[in-house]
C-alpha cells in the first residue's frame, strides 16, 4: 500500500529512517512521502534516510528547538501551533495516489506522545484516506512517568487514528544491554514486521501478472482497526532451494501438498503458528481479536496455496474470530519464506493493564509527595495568619 509517513519524536523519526531503508531494499515503494517532526533539533539532525528538507523543527519559540524534556502537554501545544506547518510539509506528497498515513511515535516520551494524537486528527479532518498510528510502549523500568505518558497518549492515539499498530519495548527488550543499546535491533525488528506488512499491499512492482491471492491494500485498510499487534516468523531457504533438480524441484513440480511431514522446503502452517504463538508486537490473548490477515512472502513457488488455506483455518480455529483474510506477497528475489499474523481490534492485553495502574501509582505518588511538601510548609510557616484561621 502507498503511504504518507510522519515520524513524530526521537524514537518516531528513527523508526521512520529505518522504514526509508526498508524500503529502499525491497521491490517497488510503500513510503511516497516521508515527513519528521520534532521540537528537539539535534534529534532531527541524527536522522539519516529522511531526507534533509522533509525535517521539520517545531515549537522553535517555545522550545527553542530544544525538545520537551519529557512533557507530552508541551509536544501537544507545539504540533498544535504548528499544524499549518506540519500539513504543507505532508501535502509535498502526491496525496491524491496514496491509500493511507501513518503518524509514527514513542509513546513515553514528551514530542511523539503529546504531537502524534495532535497530527493524526489533523490528516483525519483533512483527508479522505484512513490514517494509521504506530505506536511505541516504554518499558515497565523507564518508570512512572514513561507509563503515566504512554498511557494518556494510547487513549488518545487509538482515538484519533484508524488503527493503532503497538510495539512493545518491553517485549523486544534483551537482557544484558541497555535500552539504548538494543534500539538498533529493536527498531530492525519494527521496521521487518511493519516495513513487510506496508509493502505486502504494494502491487506495482508485482507487474500486471497478479495472481488473485495476492494481498492488496484494501485487504489491509478492512482489517486494519482498533489496538493491532503483529506476529512474524520467518525461515531461511536452503541454498540450493531454487534448483530444479533438487528437492524443492520435486515439491514445486505440481505438488501442492504443504502439510506437516510433506517434504516442502517451507512448512507454511507451521511458520504460520510460530508467527501466532511466538512474540508479538504487543502481547495479547489471541481471542480477543477481532479481525486478522495472514500474509505469507517469500519466493512465489515457494507460497503453496493449500498451505497457506490450512495455515488461515488453524489461526481461524485458534483466534476463534471469523474475519480472518489470508494472502501472499511474491518477493521472487527473497531468501526466505515470512508468514506475518495481524491481529486487529485485541482488547484483552495484560501488558497495558499493568501500564496503567503503574502509571496511577506514579500520579498516586505524585500527590501525595505534593501533599506531604504542603504538610511540611504548613508546619514550618509561622507568624502569618493570612488566611485568618486564627492559627499562626
Ligand atoms: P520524544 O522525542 O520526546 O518523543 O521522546 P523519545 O522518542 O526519545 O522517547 C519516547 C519513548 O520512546 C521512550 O519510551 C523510549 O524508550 C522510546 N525510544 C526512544 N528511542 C527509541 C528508538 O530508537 N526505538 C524504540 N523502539 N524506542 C525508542
Amino acid at each position: 500500500m502507498k503511504l504518507v509517513a510522519i515520524g513524530a519524536g526521537q524514537a518516531g523519526g528513527k523508526v521512520l529512517d529505518r522504514l526509508l531503508e526498508h524500503d529502499a531494499r525491497h521491490p517497488g515503494t510503500f513510503l511516497a512521502h516521508a515527513v519528521a517532526v520534532n521540537t528537539a533539533e539535534p534529534d532531527l539532525q541524527a536522522l539519516d534516510a529522511v531526507p534533509e528538507e522533509s525535517r521539520l523543527l517545531i515549537g522553535q519559540s517555545t522550545v527553542g528547538g530544544h525538545g520537551t524534556g519529557t512533557d507530552p502537554e508541551t509536544g501537544r501545544e507545539c504540533a498544535r501551533e504548528a499544524e499549518s506547518e506540519i500539513q504543507s510539509a505532508i501535502d509535498h506528497a502526491p496525496t491524491s495516489s496514496i491509500d493511507g498515513f501513518v503518524v509514527i511515535a514513542g509513546l513515553g516520551g514528551g514530542t511523539g506522545s503529546g504531537a502524534a494524537p495532535v497530527i493524526a486528527e489533523r490528516l483525519r479532518a483533512v483527508y479522505a484516506e484512513p490514517v494509521y498510528g504506530l505506536g511505541i510502549l516504554p518499558t515497565a523500568d523507564e518508570g512512572g512517568l514513561y507509563s503515566r505518558n504512554a498511557a494518556d497518549s494510547l487513549q488518545a492515539f487509538v482515538g484519533a487514528t484508524d488503527g493503532l499498530l503497538v510495539f512493545d519495548n518491553d517485549a523486544f527488550k534483551s537482557s544484558g544491554e541497555t535500552l539504548s543499546e538494543g534500539y538498533g535491533a529493536i527498531n530492525e525488528e519494527i521496521a521487518t514486521r511493519f516495513g513487510t506488512l506496508f509493502s505486502a499491499g504494494e502491487l506495482e512492482a508485482l507487474g500486471d501478472d497478479i495472481a488473485e491471492s495476492v494481498v492488496d491494500a484494501s485487504e489491509i485498510i478492512n482489517t486494519l482497526e482498533g489496538l493491532v499487534s503483529v506476529g512474524y516468523a520467518s525461515e531461511e531457504l536452503p541454498d540450493d532451494a531454487g534448483d530444479d533438480g533438487g528437492l524443492l524441484g520435486r515439491v514445486l513440480g505440481g505438488s501442492d501438498d504443504d502439510s506437516i511431514g510433506s517434504d516442502a522446503v517451507v512448512q507454511i502452517p507451521a511458520l504460520v503458528r510460530r508467527a501466532a504463538l511466538g512474540k508479538l508486537t504487543l502481547p495479547c490473548n489471541l481471542a480477543s481479536t477481532s479481525k486478522a490477515l495472514l500474509i505469507v512472502a517469500g519466493p512465489p513457488e515457494h507460497l503453496s496455496r493449500k498451505g497457506i488455506d490450512n495455515a488461515r483455518s488453524w489461526l481461524e480455529s485458534e483466534i476463534d474470530c471469523r474475519e480472518v483474510r489470508a494472502g501472499d506477497y511474491p518477493l521472487p528475489d527473497a531468501d526466505r519464506v515470512a508468514a506475518l499474523v495481524v491481529l486487529s481490534g485485541v482488547t484483552d492485553v495484560p501488558r497495558i493493564d499493568r501500564m496503567q495502574s503503574q502509571a496511577v501509582d506514579a500520579e498516586t505518588a505524585e500527590t501525595s509527595e505534593a501533599e506531604s511538601e504542603d504538610a511540611m510548609q504548613d508546619l514550618i510557616e509561622y507568624g502569618d495568619d493570612s488566611d485568618g484561621d486564627g492559627a499562626t
